[in-house]
């Protein structure tokens, strides 16, 4: 895979997110133009920005940041597993309006 600095194709200075690690990034500003590193396969499809932050850390840099994320990943997937194995109640709108509002009016409309 490849990363190469690419004229921002966006409108104006909208932040991206970064493919590798998720976080917000922007694009840069040289001699009058945005630019964005971009991500490309083998194959030369666009697979989407990088952060400088992740641009900055190299080859290998890059491969842990993956890994770590990879594991941040999966620990959620896990948590979101659990939540499937049970049913999940869900309150009433009359109930969610006590909550809201302790001390409210009733309820109108
Ligand atoms: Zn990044």
């Amino acid at each position: 895979m490849k990363i190469v600095w690419e004229r921002s194709v966006y409108i104006g200075n909208a932040p991206v997110f970064c493919t590798i690690c998720d976080r917000r990034s922007y694009p840069v500003k040289v001699h009058g133009q945005l630019l964005l590193a971009v991500l490309y396969d083998q194959q030369g499809v666009f697979q989407g920005e990088v952060c400088r932050s992740c641009v900055a850390c190299g080859s290998e840099g890059i491969k842990a940041r993956l890994q770590e994320r990879i594991q941040a990943l999966q620990a959620k997937t896990i948590e979101l597993q659990t939540f499937t194995q049970t049913d999940i109640e869900t309150p009433s709108l009359e109930e969610e309006f006590h909550v809201h509002r302790p001390y409210g009016n009733e309820m109108t409309g």
